[in-house]
């Protein structure tokens, strides 16, 4: 049994490997088309050269099927001697996938470890590295999940300093909650469907509704695996239309082209900066919307998928905004806008 363990430590040389399961608890709980939680599981890790650590993490949510003992068992598989350069971001990937396939919230944990660690060695933020102008990163969404009249207004006066509202439907009740919001803000909403809704006509109908709502874009309206009615729906759609649970990495993003407004790219899903970026840079130039989200993380995941922000049309980095224990400080939201630190820090 290895969740019991508090620290496992993996030493080689001068490059130590160090992960242990982190629970991060919510402050509201977090209602999907699927489930409703309190809690979410998370793995950090840090990767240590001599006197500098690197921090990496990963979040698990259920639908991508990682869990902690499977991150746990991928970590234990790494032999940190391999990541004794740690620039050398494409060979180690190959060694990672070298390993399993997938696993790549356990693959983002090493990667963001890396770029964190590469980060510190250079004295440079990623975002300055990959030649990006911080003041371009977008204002943030902040996802309000539905709830209690009470509970409801409480968390519209929690995330008054946010500009974009981000609501998620499919569920029961969405289109009373978005009724409320309007009632309260006439602010730019944006809409997560988590493939909720069954039918193309359906998707069609609701989106009409929302685009008369100040509703930016709509978030993975139907089945990830339906390419063709996402492509009939793209046609006739006032709304852009994002590509979440349909899109992981960089290799499905062609694909995604003709039927897709734009992408949502996560690091739990990439597998990392590494694949972030190339797939924020292949979105662009096939002329498709960049989202950069982010699961519900810690400061440190949140602020490595921030280094990506200046390349975003938007972000949806409030993962560690809903959580009550985050171990960091990272990225900051000034007047709703992404604020990029320096550095990562540990509290
Ligand atoms: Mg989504």
């Amino acid at each position: 049994m290895i969740l019991g363990a508090a620290v496992i430590a993996l030493t080689m040389s001068a490059v130590e490997l160090h992960f242990y399961p982190y629970e991060l608890k919510l402050n509201h709980a977090f209602n999907l088309a699927s489930m409703s939680r309190t809690v979410t599981p998370g793995v950090q890790v840090e990767l240590r050269m001599d006197s500098i650590i690197g921090y990496g993490e990963a979040s698990m949510p259920p639908y991508l099927g990682e869990s902690v003992e499977s991150v746990m068992s991928f970590l234990e598989k790494v032999d940190p001697q391999r990541l004794a350069d740690p620039f050398q971001f494409e060979r180690i990937h190959q060694y990672l996938d070298s390993l399993a396939p997938g696993n790549r919230a356990a693959k983002a944990a090493i990667d963001i470890a890396l770029h964190d660690l590469t980060s510190r060695i250079m004295g440079k933020p990623w975002y300055q590295i990959y030649g990006l102008d911080p003041e371009l990163a977008p204002c943030t969404s902040y996802t309000i999940t539905n709830d209690t009249p009470e509970v409801l207004a409480q968390k519209m006066a929690e995330a008054e300093p946010y500009k974009i509202w981000k609501v998620k439907m499919g569920v029961p009740g969405d289109r009373e909650l978005i009724e409320t919001i309007r009632r309260h803000t006439d602010r730019p909403l944006c809409v997560d469907v988590n493939q909720g809704w069954k039918t193309r006509e359906e998707a069609l109908e609701n989106i009409l509704w929302l685009a008369e709502r100040n509703v930016l874009f709509v978030e993975q309206p139907m089945d990830k695996t339906d390419l063709e009615s996402h492509k009939w729906l793209k046609e006739r759609s006032p709304l852009p239309i994002i590509a979440d649970e349909a899109v992981q990495t960089s290799a499905d993003v062609p694909a995604l082209a003709d039927a897709y407004d734009g992408i949502n790219i996560k690091l739990m899903k990439s597998g990392g900066l590494h694949d972030a970026y190339k797939m924020a840079i292949l979105a662009r130039a096939l002329g498709m919307k960049v989202m950069i989200g982010c699961m519900t993380e810690t400061s440190c995941g949140v602020t490595a998928a921030a280094q990506l922000a200046p390349l975003a049309d938007w972000v949806d980095l409030d993962g560690n905004l809903l959580i009550a224990n985050d171990p960091f400080r990272g990225l900051t939201i000034v007047n709703g806008q992404v604020r990029l630190p320096r550095q990562l820090l540990k509290n």
